[in-house]
């Protein structure tokens, strides 16, 4: 069939996505045509020559078509990477000054600023300066209308995960916006796909298997922790591999027999998954192929990339008979069910930060009542607050101001400049402290006088790419009709699809009937097997700035309609809308210990290096401790705001 036929046959040319994409770009041209609107003045709120928020229908949960780093998110940044500054040598003065300035409105500057009014007062006067068109971060919200019904999805940060081995600091800054963690063992319907006899699946692609194949399996958990696949009969891969699968399941076979425990723990930290594979568990190639995303998820490179002690450490097949030393490293999903996630994912959690600092931006007082909150973006940067959100707002310099010589000026300075590119013009602000809670690697760029050793340091974190697309659809009969909730495609463009998580909580109820209209979240992490990780994170953020929303969109209904067809799915009438989360920066890089120095103490990893304050310049982020997780933004807020404290007193 013709590439066009089968773009007709999926949909593509269905006009409701194309109006829902093109409606997030009228939004964004309609924005810029406020520049000089009268309905301001109505309002009493000063001209401003580029105010989007100010706009009633300004209202970024509910774009669809390409978000997570969006256009207009990104290209300032770029710019200042590549040279392209000369424009903003002349910034305009805001004469705005703060007691502390944070870049980055991610989770980690939200909490940054929290603490920093909790030490410092109420008054304390705080400004957050974020590139993107929302706060959050990866902490994002997508918002999708069946009808009149709402329907909320995660853009990013999924979960808190594993909330008993917060530190007292993240657990307790949860517990003071209102979190109780608990609560979710109430919310979180654990028995509703088990109910329906919904299972997990595993979905072979033509390209890779030779079939288009859904094979369901039991116990087969998409994070790759019970990774079970009993159900080996009916997958198109050679009869050895289909003997080697339950093998490695299932038999107590020591593959090192040779090596101490210490040996072999040394051993598989330097083996990759896949060499273990076929090196020593000498497994057939096509039982590679069947695993070879199954660390996605996690790491976003494959098994190739990934150490066999990690996949040991995270319950993969094939160590039920080797002994390695105790450990403390127990993956702590273990220990707790996965159910702490809000509708919308950490996003809530931004969004409670931000009801707490700046008033009047979300309604309501409960973990419960936040879920369908609707935020006033006018009111973010207003004024009247003490704490302000600036979006739409890219750092491009921070500076000590002082002496001309820099390394005096970092001594003796009692403010810091902050300049900013907002709707192309540059301005500048002043802060008596600064935190930067964006990305390691973008710090050097802001603060060129840093020692050569610090900007190494920063720019040593790679951050990690992936995608996460929401799909809503009519109906999810289909899942109902294949027996299926959460399936793993290991050949294919998206390795993971599954229903939304069965959540619901104040006023927020899930599509528990198979007939009501549906969420699915499709996880892509590109990358380039077979290189280092570092180069496979490079490849794949290549990969997505270069992938335009048609790409995802065919791929979308392409894969779902292989997979789900034989349950009636039909992508061309049951697809809804498509939100594609692009996060070309996204994880922290967490130091994969197949490519870093064996046995490194924690104290000597270059994050450590990287976040040493600079002046009244500190460092937080998750990246300053790489450990791609909520708890971390949180700790290292804690920690950077507390440096400022510890230097006033
Ligand atoms: C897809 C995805 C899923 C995740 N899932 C989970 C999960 O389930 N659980 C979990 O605990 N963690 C998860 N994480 C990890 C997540 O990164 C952290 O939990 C947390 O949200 C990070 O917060 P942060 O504030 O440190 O960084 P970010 O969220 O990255 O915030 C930093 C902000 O600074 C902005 N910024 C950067 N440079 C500049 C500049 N020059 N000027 C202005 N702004 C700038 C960035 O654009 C960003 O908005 C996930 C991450 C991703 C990408």
């Amino acid at each position: 069939m013709g590439d066009k036929n089968r773009d007709r046959e999926l949909g593509m040319s269905r006009e409701i996505t194309r109006r829902d994409f093109l409606n997030g770009i009228s939004i964004a041209v309609g924005t810029s045509l406020l520049a000089n609107s009268t309905w301001l003045h109505a309002f009493g709120i000063p001209e401003s020559p580029f105010a989007p928020e100010k706009d009633p229908s300004y209202y970024p949960p509910a774009k669809t078509g390409m978000r997570g780093s969006h256009d207009g998110s990104w290209e300032v940044a770029h710019d200042l990477r590549d040279g392209k500054d000369s424009a903003w040598a002349n910034p305009v003065d805001d004469a705005e000054s703060y007691d502390l300035v944070v870049v980055g409105a991610g989770i980690s500057g939200l909490a940054a600023a929290y603490f920093y009014r909790k030490f410092a007062g109420q008054q304390s006067k705080i400004l957050l300066l974020d590139n993107h068109d929302d706060f959050g971060g990866h902490a994002k919200r997508n918002e999708f209308q069946a009808g009149q019904r709402l329907l909320l999805g995660y853009g990013g940060t999924q979960s808190i995960e594993a909330p008993g081995n917060y530190s007292k600091v993240s657990i307790g800054l949860l517990k003071e916006l209102g979190i109780e963690p608990h609560r979710f063992f109430k919310y979180y319907d654990q028995k509703l796909f088990d109910s329906m006899h919904l299972q997990e699946g595993v979905f072979f692609d033509q390209e890779t298997f030779g079939a288009n194949r859904l094979v369901l399996q039991k116990g087969l958990h998409y994070f790759g922790l019970t990774f079970n696949m009993e159900n080996v009969a009916q997958m198109p891969i050679a009869e050895a591999a289909r003997k080697d699968l339950l093998r490695l399941q299932h038999a107590r076979v020591d593959y090192l027999p040779e090596l101490t425990p210490e040996q072999k723990r040394r051993k598989l930290i330097k083996t990759s998954y896949k060499d273990f594979l076929l090196e020593y568990a000498k497994v057939h190639p096509d039982v590679v192929k069947v695993l070879q995303t199954s660390t996605h998820d996690i790491y976003a490179v494959g098994i190739d990339a990934v150490s066999a002690k990690d996949c040991a450490v995270n319950g993969f097949p094939g160590f039920k008979g080797m002994t390695l030393p105790k450990s403390h490293e127990q993956n702590p999903e273990l220990d707790e069910p996965y159910i702490f996630h809000f509708p919308d994912g950490n996003a809530s959690i931004a969004r409670m930060l931000v009801r707490s600092l700046v008033p009047g931006t979300l309604p309501g007082h409960t973990m419960e009542d936040i879920v369908t909150a609707r935020a006033n973006y006018a009111r973010l940067d207003d004024t009247s607050s003490p704490i302000r959100i600036r979006l739409n707002s890219t750092a491009v310099r921070v500076k000590h101001v002082g002496d001309a010589d820099p390394d005096l000026s970092v001594k003796t300075a009692k403010e810091v400049e902050v300049t900013y590119v907002r709707g192309g013009q540059a301005h500048r602000v002043r802060g008596a402290n600064c935190i930067l809670a964006c990305y390691n690697m973008m710090i050097p760029y802001l603060c060129p006088e840093m020692s050569a050793k610090q900007k190494a340091a920063l720019a040593y974190c790679v951050k990690i790419p992936l995608v996460y697309t929401n799909v809503q659809i009519s109906n999810w009969k289909a899942f109902q009709k294949l027996g299926v909730s959460a399936v793993y495609a290991p050949g294919s463009y998206f390795t993971n699809i599954t229903l939304d998580f069965p959540v619901s909580m104040g006023d927020y109820h899930y599509p528990s009937s198979p007939d009501e209209s549906c969420l699915l979240h499709l996880l892509r992490t590109p990358c380039a097997p077979g290189e280092d990780c570092k180069d496979q994170y490079r490849a794949g953020r290549f990969e997505l700035v270069s992938t335009p929303f048609e790409t995802f969109e065919r791929n979308v209904r392409d894969q779902l309609g292989r997979m789900l067809s034989a349950g009636g799915f039909d992508p061309a009438r049951d697809i809804q809308a498509i939100t594609v989360n692009r996060w070309p920066h996204g994880y922290a890089y967490e130091y994969n210990e197949l490519f870093e120095p064996l046995d490194r103490p924690a104290s000597e990893r270059p994050c450590v290096t990287a976040r040493q304050p600079f002046g009244r310049i500190k460092i937080a982020n998750s990246d300053a401790d790489g450990h791609a997780y909520t708890n971390t933004a949180i700790d290292q807020a804690h920690r950077a705001v507390r440096e400022i404290v510890e230097t006033k007193s």
